[in-house]
């Protein structure tokens, strides 16, 4: 199995160097040469079977020629294992054509978990194979940060430093990242934004020398590796619903098109996905461009749904690249001119295509709480705000009474129980094994925004680097 860039201009890689590079060299996102299929009877055999074990046999041909191929089984167990719920993924029924697939079980309670924690036993084995180590960095308003150190914790040839703006990020979100006890993770709490904290990222991954020296590497939505692992999730619902023989739709909360985007993988690896409904919050710039064909950026505003607080759909490329019928060199030309005047358009012929499999549903901050305030009226459940968006578009988008209709549960309510209380009246407790989360000590390191004095705490900690892990960890 090779890998290709989207924008045509990289040399095509196997599955592990897709695994450890992320981003093309031409600046495009990689897609599988081929969609292995999935058969009639494939998919008949996954009724009813542990979810790990589908999700090695789904991953398995993509996987061709990579170290970890081996061991997928076992690493699918153990990422699975640590799943708060039998089943991993479990479907919860809510009317007559509605399910919820409930994604936040993970140690993070948010989707991210799903396909970060394979992503980590995937690393540490493929880096293992190769005598390698890495230095991941990274910057997080609150919410990827947490899901990259669960993924990353205790890993030999992994360490990872998650950079977030001091004293603005939630408790809960904070204390996810500083609160996690391992020698290889280290918080750095930088006096400034969110913006300052991503500029030195960028810095630090154009300094050459650093880079070298760190092995520096990131774990951003783009990562190939991770949409299909989140495929996973969507082969076993469907099934559960009666796939192959019955189609089945999906309403996905997205931010950066990354999870509906899997679910578009699944239906290319013939699952029978009807409709895959993109379901935004203000920040509605799918949703614009599924009504219009022209993908046009605005100002970002803050919303109930942090995690679709999102300016540009970076995995949306790949989905153009199969709209301009894999020529690299055109997703290329509509990418550049996106970058300089913040918009691009398809022509109707390919918004025609697009709309075929894609529908595009928007809830503001009211509606959202509307619709958790409804959920907990009507089924006694409750949902978070990202959640409750995917409801909301299930109800008002359902294409065919006949086809069963799979909304997509990003977070566990008590990720976001502001919101929550304020629409119910209801505050949502933790999960038992995070309910001592607030009287667990912290761990993080304050430092000024100044690259040099970044720069030089990283290097201390990477074992890449030759730092020493433990003596520079800090509690406060
Ligand atoms: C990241 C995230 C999303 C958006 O997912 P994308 O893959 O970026 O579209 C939705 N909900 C929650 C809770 C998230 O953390």
């Amino acid at each position: 199995m090779r890998y290709q860039s989207t924008r045509g201009d990289a040399p095509t890689l196997g599955f592990d160097d897709v695994l450890l590079t992320g981003l093309a060299p031409d600046g495009g996102l990689y897609l599988p040469d081929h969609w292995p299929q999935l058969d009639r009877d494939r998919l008949l055999g996954f009724a009813g079977r542990p979810y790990a074990e589908v999700a090695a046999e789904v991953m398995r041909p993509f996987m061709a020629g990579s170290a970890a191929v081996e061991a997928i089984d076992r690493l699918c167990r153990e990422a699975y294992g640590r799943f708060a719920r039998t089943g991993t993924c479990p479907l919860t029924q809510i009317d007559e054509g509605t399910w919820l697939l409930e994604l936040f079980h993970g140690p993070t309670l948010a989707f991210k978990d799903v396909a970060m924690q394979l992503l980590g036993d995937l690393f540490d084995h493929v880096l293992a194979a190769r005598g390698e180590r890495i230095t991941i960095v990274g910057a997080t308003s609150g919410d990827t940060g947490s899901a990259a150190i669960e993924a990353c914790r205790d890993r030999d040839n992994v360490d990872i430093v998650i950079l977030h703006p001091k004293g603005r990020t939630s408790e809960v979100q904070r204390r996810q990242m500083t609160t996690v006890d391992a020698a290889n993770v280290h918080n750095v709490a930088v006096e400034g934004t969110f913006d300052d904290c991503q500029a030195l990222v960028k810095a630090m991954f154009a300094d050459e020398d650093f880079r070298r020296d760190v092995g520096l590497a990131a774990v951003n939505s783009i990562n190939f590796a991770r949409i299909l692992a989140q495929t996973v999730y969507y082969v076993t619902s469907a099934v559960a619903l009666g796939a192959p023989d019955r189609p089945v739709s999906f309403a996905v909360p997205t931010g950066n098109f990354g999870n509906v985007f899997a679910g578009h993988a699944a239906r290319k690896m013939g699952v029978p996905i009807e409709m895959l409904t993109v379901a935004s919050n203000a920040n509605d710039i799918l949703t614009r461009f599924f009504e219009t064909g022209r993908m046009e950026t605005q100002g970002v505003v803050a919303t109930h749904s942090p995690s679709m607080d999102i300016q540009v759909s970076s995995n949306f490329e790949r989905l153009l690249y199969e709209l301009m019928d894999g020529d690299g060199h055109a997703v290329a030309r509509e990418m550049q001119q996106f970058k300089q005047t913040g918009a691009f358009a398809l022509s109707q012929g390919q918004l025609g295509r697009a709309r075929a499999g894609f529908d595009g549903f928007r809830l503001n901050d009211p509606g959202t709480l509307e619709e958790v305030a409804r959920q907990y009226a009507n089924t006694g459940l409750l949902i978070d705000p990202h959640s409750a968006i995917g409801l909301a578009a299930a109800r008002a988008r359902r294409p065919d009474p006949h086809v069963p209709t799979v909304a997509l549960a990003t977070a566990h309510p008590a990720k976001f129980p502001d919101a929550v209380a304020q629409a119910t009246g209801q505050r949502p407790s933790l999960p038992d094994r995070l309910a001592d989360l607030y009287d667990r000590p912290e761990h993080y390191t304050t430092l000024p925004n100044e690259l040099a004095r970044v720069e030089t705490h990283v290097r201390a900690v990477s074992r890449r680097a030759g730092g020493d892990t433990a003596a520079s960890r800090v509690g406060c």
